[in-house]
Protein backbone atom coordinates (compact mmCIF):
# COMPACT_ATOMS: atom_id res chain seq x y z
CA UNK A 1 0.00 0.00 0.00
CA UNK A 2 2.57 2.35 1.19
CA UNK A 3 4.31 1.52 -1.88
CA UNK A 4 2.02 1.83 -4.07
CA UNK A 5 0.85 5.39 -2.51
CA UNK A 6 5.06 6.62 -3.38
CA UNK A 7 4.66 4.75 -6.41
CA UNK A 8 1.88 7.38 -7.67
CA UNK A 9 3.51 10.19 -6.31
CA UNK A 10 6.60 9.86 -8.23
CA UNK A 11 5.00 9.34 -11.48
CA UNK A 12 2.12 11.98 -10.73
CA UNK A 13 5.96 14.46 -10.16
CA UNK A 14 6.94 12.65 -13.33
CA UNK A 15 3.93 13.55 -15.34
CA UNK A 16 4.26 17.47 -14.11
CA UNK A 17 7.64 18.04 -14.72
CA UNK A 18 7.22 16.55 -18.34
CA UNK A 19 3.92 18.99 -18.80
CA UNK A 20 4.61 21.22 -21.47
CA UNK A 21 3.47 24.64 -19.46
CA UNK A 22 4.25 23.08 -16.02
CA UNK A 23 4.56 26.23 -13.57
CA UNK A 24 6.96 24.02 -11.92
CA UNK A 25 9.15 24.00 -14.77
CA UNK A 26 11.77 27.14 -16.20
CA UNK A 27 10.63 29.34 -18.58
CA UNK A 28 12.38 28.76 -22.17
CA UNK A 29 10.81 31.60 -23.81
CA UNK A 30 10.76 35.51 -23.64
CA UNK A 31 7.73 37.55 -25.20
CA UNK A 32 8.61 41.34 -26.01
CA UNK A 33 5.10 43.44 -26.14
CA UNK A 34 4.65 46.61 -26.04
CA UNK A 35 7.00 48.41 -28.81
CA UNK A 36 6.89 49.42 -32.42
CA UNK A 37 8.27 47.01 -34.53
CA UNK A 38 10.58 47.47 -37.77
CA UNK A 39 11.44 43.81 -38.57
CA UNK A 40 13.51 44.68 -41.77
CA UNK A 41 10.63 43.28 -44.13
CA UNK A 42 10.72 47.33 -45.56
CA UNK A 43 6.84 46.92 -44.84
CA UNK A 44 4.97 49.66 -42.50
CA UNK A 45 5.85 49.09 -38.49
CA UNK A 46 3.69 47.47 -36.31
CA UNK A 47 2.76 49.29 -33.33
CA UNK A 48 2.51 47.17 -29.74
CA UNK A 49 3.59 44.28 -31.17
CA UNK A 50 4.16 40.88 -29.32
CA UNK A 51 7.06 39.28 -30.32
CA UNK A 52 7.44 35.64 -28.82
CA UNK A 53 11.23 33.92 -28.93
CA UNK A 54 12.06 30.62 -27.79
CA UNK A 55 15.71 28.04 -28.35
CA UNK A 56 17.24 31.06 -30.55
CA UNK A 57 14.14 31.56 -32.52
CA UNK A 58 11.27 33.90 -33.14
CA UNK A 59 8.45 31.86 -32.79
CA UNK A 60 5.56 34.22 -33.25
CA UNK A 61 5.00 38.07 -34.11
CA UNK A 62 1.28 39.67 -33.45
CA UNK A 63 0.28 42.80 -31.48
CA UNK A 64 -0.84 42.92 -28.17
CA UNK A 65 -4.36 42.87 -28.47
CA UNK A 66 -5.46 39.35 -27.97
CA UNK A 67 -2.07 38.50 -26.70
CA UNK A 68 -2.22 35.08 -24.82
CA UNK A 69 1.20 34.62 -23.10
CA UNK A 70 2.26 31.18 -24.25
CA UNK A 71 3.84 28.21 -21.25
CA UNK A 72 6.78 28.57 -19.89
CA UNK A 73 7.65 32.41 -21.23
CA UNK A 74 8.50 35.17 -18.94
CA UNK A 75 6.95 38.45 -20.58
CA UNK A 76 9.21 41.87 -20.67
CA UNK A 77 7.16 45.29 -21.33
CA UNK A 78 8.70 47.43 -23.78
CA UNK A 79 6.03 49.94 -24.33
CA UNK A 80 7.25 52.71 -25.68
CA UNK A 81 10.44 51.06 -27.46
CA UNK A 82 11.30 50.20 -31.05
CA UNK A 83 13.02 47.16 -32.18
CA UNK A 84 14.64 46.46 -34.99
CA UNK A 85 16.36 43.10 -36.30
CA UNK A 86 20.07 42.72 -35.39
CA UNK A 87 22.62 44.82 -37.71
CA UNK A 88 24.74 43.19 -39.88
CA UNK A 89 28.59 44.60 -40.06
CA UNK A 90 29.38 43.29 -43.61
CA UNK A 91 32.58 44.29 -43.57
CA UNK A 92 34.58 43.54 -40.65
CA UNK A 93 38.49 42.57 -39.36
CA UNK A 94 36.76 40.85 -36.37
CA UNK A 95 39.28 40.83 -33.24
CA UNK A 96 38.34 38.97 -29.90
CA UNK A 97 38.16 42.78 -28.00
CA UNK A 98 35.73 43.37 -30.35
CA UNK A 99 32.87 41.21 -29.84
CA UNK A 100 31.38 42.82 -26.91
CA UNK A 101 31.88 46.92 -28.90
CA UNK A 102 29.57 44.67 -31.69
CA UNK A 103 26.62 43.34 -29.00
CA UNK A 104 26.83 46.65 -27.01
CA UNK A 105 25.84 48.40 -30.57
CA UNK A 106 23.20 46.20 -32.18
CA UNK A 107 25.62 44.40 -33.92
CA UNK A 108 24.76 40.51 -33.99
CA UNK A 109 26.51 39.27 -37.09
CA UNK A 110 29.08 40.01 -38.46
CA UNK A 111 30.99 39.08 -41.91
CA UNK A 112 34.84 38.99 -41.31
CA UNK A 113 36.70 39.63 -44.75
CA UNK A 114 40.83 38.68 -43.40
CA UNK A 115 42.63 37.82 -40.51
CA UNK A 116 44.73 35.01 -39.54
CA UNK A 117 42.84 32.35 -40.80
CA UNK A 118 43.73 29.51 -37.48
CA UNK A 119 42.78 32.68 -34.76
CA UNK A 120 39.19 33.82 -36.75
CA UNK A 121 38.20 30.22 -37.22
CA UNK A 122 39.03 29.25 -33.97
CA UNK A 123 36.92 32.60 -32.56
CA UNK A 124 33.53 32.01 -34.59
CA UNK A 125 33.89 28.30 -33.41
CA UNK A 126 33.89 29.49 -29.86
CA UNK A 127 31.15 32.47 -30.56
CA UNK A 128 29.18 29.30 -31.84
CA UNK A 129 29.94 27.42 -29.56
CA UNK A 130 29.16 29.90 -26.24
CA UNK A 131 32.31 29.46 -24.86
CA UNK A 132 32.64 33.64 -25.63
CA UNK A 133 29.56 35.71 -26.01
CA UNK A 134 29.63 37.64 -29.42
CA UNK A 135 28.15 38.14 -33.10
CA UNK A 136 27.37 35.50 -35.60
CA UNK A 137 31.10 35.21 -37.42
CA UNK A 138 30.45 34.30 -41.62
CA UNK A 139 34.18 34.54 -42.20
CA UNK A 140 36.62 34.46 -45.41
CA UNK A 141 39.35 33.22 -43.35
CA UNK A 142 42.25 34.99 -45.19
CA UNK A 143 42.01 36.42 -48.26
CA UNK A 144 43.37 35.81 -51.26
CA UNK A 145 46.06 38.32 -53.50
CA UNK A 146 48.41 38.39 -56.26
CA UNK A 147 52.41 37.96 -55.61
CA UNK A 148 53.70 39.29 -53.50
CA UNK A 149 50.90 39.60 -51.18
CA UNK A 150 50.23 43.17 -49.58
CA UNK A 151 49.76 41.60 -46.22
CA UNK A 152 52.19 38.66 -44.96
CA UNK A 153 48.58 36.40 -43.86
CA UNK A 154 46.94 36.38 -47.14
CA UNK A 155 47.50 33.60 -49.53
CA UNK A 156 49.49 34.30 -52.39
CA UNK A 157 48.47 33.06 -56.00
CA UNK A 158 50.94 33.94 -59.20
CA UNK A 159 48.95 31.43 -61.16
CA UNK A 160 45.42 30.06 -61.66
CA UNK A 161 46.44 26.99 -60.73
CA UNK A 162 47.59 28.75 -57.49
CA UNK A 163 44.53 30.69 -57.33
CA UNK A 164 42.60 27.14 -57.53
CA UNK A 165 44.68 25.57 -54.77
CA UNK A 166 43.76 29.10 -52.71
CA UNK A 167 40.01 28.33 -52.60
CA UNK A 168 40.03 25.04 -52.09
CA UNK A 169 42.85 25.33 -49.02
CA UNK A 170 40.01 27.74 -47.49
CA UNK A 171 37.25 25.35 -48.62
CA UNK A 172 38.87 23.10 -46.63
CA UNK A 173 39.59 25.35 -43.92
CA UNK A 174 35.96 25.89 -43.44
CA UNK A 175 36.02 29.54 -44.40
CA UNK A 176 32.50 30.82 -45.29
CA UNK A 177 33.16 32.62 -48.77
CA UNK A 178 36.18 33.96 -50.40
CA UNK A 179 37.62 37.18 -50.78
CA UNK A 180 40.26 38.54 -53.12
CA UNK A 181 42.57 41.64 -53.14
CA UNK A 182 43.83 44.44 -55.03
CA UNK A 183 46.54 42.42 -56.77
CA UNK A 184 44.28 39.74 -57.99
CA UNK A 185 44.23 40.14 -61.72
CA UNK A 186 41.49 38.91 -64.26
CA UNK A 187 43.67 35.76 -64.63
CA UNK A 188 43.53 35.20 -61.41
CA UNK A 189 40.02 35.59 -60.49
CA UNK A 190 38.30 33.88 -63.36
CA UNK A 191 40.37 30.92 -61.84
CA UNK A 192 39.20 31.47 -58.31
CA UNK A 193 35.55 32.60 -59.35
CA UNK A 194 35.31 29.17 -61.08
CA UNK A 195 36.68 26.97 -58.65
CA UNK A 196 34.71 29.11 -55.81
CA UNK A 197 31.96 28.04 -58.21
CA UNK A 198 32.33 24.00 -57.73
CA UNK A 199 32.12 24.33 -54.14
CA UNK A 200 28.70 27.53 -54.37
CA UNK A 201 30.89 29.46 -52.46
CA UNK A 202 30.37 33.24 -53.14
CA UNK A 203 33.13 35.48 -54.01
CA UNK A 204 33.81 39.23 -52.59
CA UNK A 205 36.83 41.44 -54.17
CA UNK A 206 38.35 44.47 -53.02
CA UNK A 207 39.23 44.92 -56.32
CA UNK A 208 42.86 47.00 -57.85
CA UNK A 209 43.85 45.14 -60.99
CA UNK A 210 40.31 44.08 -62.16
CA UNK A 211 37.91 46.80 -63.33
CA UNK A 212 34.32 46.52 -61.51
CA UNK A 213 33.03 45.77 -64.80
CA UNK A 214 34.74 42.87 -65.59
CA UNK A 215 34.15 41.11 -62.29
CA UNK A 216 30.95 41.73 -62.30
CA UNK A 217 30.58 39.93 -65.66
CA UNK A 218 32.89 37.35 -64.32
CA UNK A 219 30.36 36.92 -61.71
CA UNK A 220 31.61 38.11 -58.95
CA UNK A 221 28.97 38.42 -56.04
CA UNK A 222 29.62 41.27 -54.71
CA UNK A 223 32.55 44.34 -54.61
CA UNK A 224 33.87 46.09 -51.29
CA UNK A 225 34.87 50.11 -50.71
CA UNK A 226 33.57 50.47 -54.33
CA UNK A 227 36.97 49.30 -55.33
CA UNK A 228 37.17 48.58 -59.19
CA UNK A 229 34.53 51.34 -60.00
CA UNK A 230 36.84 54.19 -61.34
CA UNK A 231 38.53 51.59 -63.11
CA UNK A 232 35.55 51.07 -65.27
CA UNK A 233 34.86 54.63 -65.39
CA UNK A 234 37.64 55.16 -67.41
CA UNK A 235 38.71 54.89 -70.62
CA UNK A 236 42.14 54.07 -70.02
CA UNK A 237 42.62 52.77 -66.60
CA UNK A 238 46.67 52.10 -67.23
CA UNK A 239 47.78 54.97 -64.71
CA UNK A 240 45.53 53.44 -61.52
CA UNK A 241 46.64 49.65 -62.48
CA UNK A 242 49.80 51.10 -62.09
CA UNK A 243 49.73 52.32 -58.79
CA UNK A 244 47.73 49.19 -58.17
CA UNK A 245 51.32 47.38 -58.82
CA UNK A 246 53.44 49.46 -56.62
CA UNK A 247 51.28 48.74 -53.64
CA UNK A 248 48.28 48.83 -51.64
CA UNK A 249 48.45 52.67 -50.31
CA UNK A 250 49.55 54.25 -53.81
CA UNK A 251 46.85 52.28 -55.45
CA UNK A 252 44.46 53.48 -52.93
CA UNK A 253 44.86 56.98 -53.01
CA UNK A 254 45.34 56.71 -57.40
CA UNK A 255 41.85 55.19 -56.84
CA UNK A 256 40.45 57.70 -53.98
CA UNK A 257 41.84 60.93 -56.05
CA UNK A 258 40.07 59.47 -59.43
CA UNK A 259 37.01 59.82 -58.26
CA UNK A 260 36.38 63.70 -58.50
CA UNK A 261 36.82 63.10 -62.07
CA UNK A 262 34.94 60.53 -63.49
CA UNK A 263 32.18 61.13 -65.56
CA UNK A 264 28.58 61.18 -64.51
CA UNK A 265 27.34 59.49 -67.83
CA UNK A 266 30.70 56.48 -67.19
CA UNK A 267 29.53 56.60 -63.23
CA UNK A 268 25.52 55.58 -64.70
CA UNK A 269 26.81 53.29 -67.09
CA UNK A 270 29.07 51.32 -64.64
CA UNK A 271 26.04 51.83 -61.87
CA UNK A 272 23.63 50.19 -64.57
CA UNK A 273 26.16 47.35 -65.41
CA UNK A 274 26.36 46.18 -62.03
CA UNK A 275 23.11 46.52 -60.94
CA UNK A 276 22.01 44.55 -63.74
CA UNK A 277 24.02 41.51 -63.11
CA UNK A 278 22.99 41.46 -59.74
CA UNK A 279 26.54 42.41 -57.58
CA UNK A 280 26.38 44.00 -54.39
CA UNK A 281 28.15 46.60 -53.06
CA UNK A 282 29.12 47.02 -49.68
CA UNK A 283 30.51 50.46 -49.89
CA UNK A 284 32.30 51.33 -46.67
CA UNK A 285 31.06 54.80 -46.81
CA UNK A 286 32.51 55.41 -43.41
CA UNK A 287 36.32 54.34 -44.51
CA UNK A 288 36.35 56.42 -47.02
CA UNK A 289 34.81 59.51 -44.79
CA UNK A 290 37.27 59.11 -41.90
CA UNK A 291 40.15 58.69 -44.28
CA UNK A 292 39.37 61.63 -45.55
CA UNK A 293 39.56 63.73 -42.68
CA UNK A 294 42.69 62.37 -40.99
CA UNK A 295 43.86 66.08 -40.96
CA UNK A 296 41.18 67.10 -38.16
CA UNK A 297 42.61 66.48 -34.93
CA UNK A 298 39.02 66.51 -33.92
CA UNK A 299 38.97 62.49 -35.76
CA UNK A 300 42.11 61.52 -33.65
CA UNK A 301 40.36 62.60 -30.63
CA UNK A 302 36.97 61.63 -31.11
CA UNK A 303 35.66 60.52 -27.48
CA UNK A 304 34.26 57.51 -28.65
CA UNK A 305 37.41 56.14 -29.20
CA UNK A 306 37.54 55.87 -25.46
CA UNK A 307 35.87 52.74 -26.41
CA UNK A 308 38.83 51.09 -28.26
CA UNK A 309 41.42 49.75 -25.68
CA UNK A 310 44.55 51.81 -25.60
CA UNK A 311 46.89 48.67 -26.86
CA UNK A 312 44.67 48.58 -29.52
CA UNK A 313 45.00 52.63 -30.43
CA UNK A 314 48.92 52.32 -29.91
CA UNK A 315 48.34 48.84 -32.92
CA UNK A 316 46.98 50.94 -35.18
CA UNK A 317 49.09 54.13 -34.69
CA UNK A 318 47.64 56.03 -36.86
CA UNK A 319 50.35 58.81 -37.61
CA UNK A 320 52.58 56.03 -38.80
CA UNK A 321 49.67 55.01 -41.38
CA UNK A 322 49.77 58.29 -42.71
CA UNK A 323 53.78 58.35 -43.12
CA UNK A 324 53.49 54.84 -44.76
CA UNK A 325 51.29 56.03 -47.16
CA UNK A 326 52.40 59.50 -47.74
CA UNK A 327 49.46 61.22 -47.64
CA UNK A 328 49.46 65.21 -48.39
CA UNK A 329 47.26 68.01 -47.16
CA UNK A 330 46.20 67.91 -51.31
CA UNK A 331 45.51 64.11 -51.08
CA UNK A 332 42.86 64.92 -48.17
CA UNK A 333 41.32 67.54 -50.39
CA UNK A 334 40.85 65.08 -53.16
CA UNK A 335 39.25 62.16 -50.77
CA UNK A 336 37.10 64.71 -49.75
CA UNK A 337 35.97 65.72 -53.13
CA UNK A 338 35.77 62.15 -53.63
CA UNK A 339 32.97 61.59 -51.18
CA UNK A 340 30.01 63.48 -53.55
CA UNK A 341 30.70 61.20 -56.19
CA UNK A 342 30.52 58.21 -54.11
CA UNK A 343 27.62 59.37 -52.95
CA UNK A 344 26.11 60.21 -56.52
CA UNK A 345 27.58 56.90 -58.07
CA UNK A 346 25.04 55.14 -54.71
CA UNK A 347 22.12 56.27 -55.49
CA UNK A 348 22.58 55.75 -59.06
CA UNK A 349 23.13 51.73 -58.12
CA UNK A 350 20.03 52.10 -56.35
CA UNK A 351 17.88 53.79 -58.68
CA UNK A 352 18.66 51.07 -61.44
CA UNK A 353 17.85 48.34 -58.71
CA UNK A 354 20.82 47.70 -57.15
CA UNK A 355 21.64 46.68 -53.45
CA UNK A 356 23.65 47.42 -51.00
CA UNK A 357 24.64 46.25 -47.41
CA UNK A 358 27.12 48.28 -44.37
CA UNK A 359 29.80 47.72 -43.90
CA UNK A 360 32.39 49.52 -41.77
CA UNK A 361 36.41 47.71 -41.99
CA UNK A 362 36.12 47.87 -38.63
CA UNK A 363 38.90 47.05 -36.53
CA UNK A 364 40.84 49.09 -39.43
CA UNK A 365 42.13 52.51 -38.39
CA UNK A 366 39.92 54.36 -36.16
CA UNK A 367 36.89 52.34 -36.92
CA UNK A 368 35.24 51.28 -34.01
CA UNK A 369 33.90 48.22 -34.45
CA UNK A 370 29.85 48.33 -33.69
CA UNK A 371 29.86 52.01 -33.57
CA UNK A 372 31.01 52.67 -36.41
CA UNK A 373 28.12 50.25 -37.95
CA UNK A 374 25.72 53.49 -36.55
CA UNK A 375 28.15 56.24 -38.67
CA UNK A 376 27.69 53.96 -42.11
CA UNK A 377 23.53 54.52 -41.37
CA UNK A 378 24.17 58.05 -40.63
CA UNK A 379 26.51 58.71 -44.15
CA UNK A 380 23.95 56.43 -45.81
CA UNK A 381 21.33 58.67 -45.21
CA UNK A 382 23.31 62.17 -45.82
CA UNK A 383 24.07 60.82 -49.01
CA UNK A 384 20.37 60.14 -49.70
CA UNK A 385 18.09 57.66 -48.38
CA UNK A 386 15.60 57.25 -46.32
CA UNK A 387 16.23 56.21 -42.53
CA UNK A 388 14.35 52.93 -44.41
CA UNK A 389 16.43 52.10 -46.78
CA UNK A 390 19.57 52.60 -44.52
CA UNK A 391 18.30 50.07 -41.93
CA UNK A 392 17.48 47.61 -44.82
CA UNK A 393 21.16 47.73 -45.83
CA UNK A 394 22.03 47.05 -42.56
CA UNK A 395 19.80 44.06 -42.06
CA UNK A 396 17.88 42.48 -45.25
CA UNK A 397 20.69 42.94 -47.63
CA UNK A 398 23.65 42.15 -45.03
CA UNK A 399 21.65 38.40 -44.96
CA UNK A 400 21.33 38.54 -48.49
CA UNK A 401 24.99 38.95 -49.30
CA UNK A 402 25.93 36.51 -46.79
CA UNK A 403 23.41 34.48 -48.41
CA UNK A 404 21.37 33.36 -45.07
CA UNK A 405 17.58 33.55 -45.04
CA UNK A 406 17.55 33.28 -41.05
CA UNK A 407 18.61 36.83 -40.43
CA UNK A 408 17.93 40.33 -40.93
CA UNK A 409 13.95 39.72 -40.53
CA UNK A 410 11.79 39.57 -37.42
CA UNK A 411 9.37 37.01 -38.54
CA UNK A 412 8.82 33.25 -36.87
CA UNK A 413 11.16 30.90 -37.57
CA UNK A 414 13.89 33.16 -37.91
CA UNK A 415 17.00 33.88 -36.06
CA UNK A 416 16.09 35.57 -32.16
CA UNK A 417 18.47 38.34 -33.15
CA UNK A 418 16.87 41.98 -32.43
CA UNK A 419 17.60 45.06 -30.55
CA UNK A 420 15.21 47.13 -28.60
CA UNK A 421 15.65 51.16 -28.83
CA UNK A 422 14.53 53.83 -27.15
CA UNK A 423 13.60 56.34 -29.97
CA UNK A 424 12.37 55.53 -33.19
CA UNK A 425 15.01 55.24 -36.23
CA UNK A 426 12.52 55.60 -38.93
CA UNK A 427 12.20 59.49 -37.69
CA UNK A 428 16.11 59.68 -37.67
CA UNK A 429 18.50 57.13 -38.36
CA UNK A 430 20.64 58.28 -35.53
CA UNK A 431 18.41 56.85 -33.21
CA UNK A 432 19.52 53.46 -33.75
CA UNK A 433 22.36 54.65 -31.44
CA UNK A 434 19.56 54.76 -28.20
CA UNK A 435 20.18 51.17 -27.71
CA UNK A 436 18.61 49.53 -24.75
CA UNK A 437 18.26 45.73 -24.55
CA UNK A 438 20.07 43.62 -27.61
CA UNK A 439 19.20 39.75 -27.91
CA UNK A 440 21.72 37.31 -29.65
CA UNK A 441 20.39 33.68 -30.11
CA UNK A 442 17.64 34.72 -27.95
CA UNK A 443 19.81 35.87 -25.60
CA UNK A 444 18.46 39.07 -23.99
CA UNK A 445 21.19 41.34 -22.63
CA UNK A 446 21.21 45.20 -21.25
CA UNK A 447 23.59 47.06 -23.55
CA UNK A 448 24.70 49.23 -20.49
CA UNK A 449 25.75 46.13 -18.58
CA UNK A 450 27.98 44.71 -21.72
CA UNK A 451 29.54 48.14 -21.38
CA UNK A 452 30.08 47.88 -17.86
CA UNK A 453 31.88 44.63 -18.54
CA UNK A 454 34.61 45.32 -21.40
ZN1 LIG B 1 38.74 45.41 -44.97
Amino acid sequence: MRLTHSFAIACLSLTIAAMPGCRRAPPDGIALVGATLVDGSGGPPLPDAAIVVRRGRIESVGTRAGFKLPPRTRQVNVPGRWIIPGLIDAHAHVEPWALPRYLAWGVTTVRDLHGQIDSILHLRREVNLGAVRGPRIYSAGAMIDGLPTTYPDALGANTPHDARKAVDRLVNAGADLIKVYTRVDPTLLQAVLDEARTFNMRVTGHLGLVDAVTASREGINSIEHLSGIPEACLADASSLNAAHYRGFFAGWTAFERSWAGLDSAALERVAKALAHQGTMLVPTLVLHETFSRLDDPAVLQDTMLRAVPELQQRRWNVPDMVRRAGWTDEDYLAFRAARPRQDEFLRLFAAAGGRFATGTDASNQLLIPGYSEHRELELLVAAGFSPRDALLAATRNGALILGVDSLGLIAPGKAADLVVLTRDPLADIRNTLSIDQVMVRGLLLRADSIRKAW
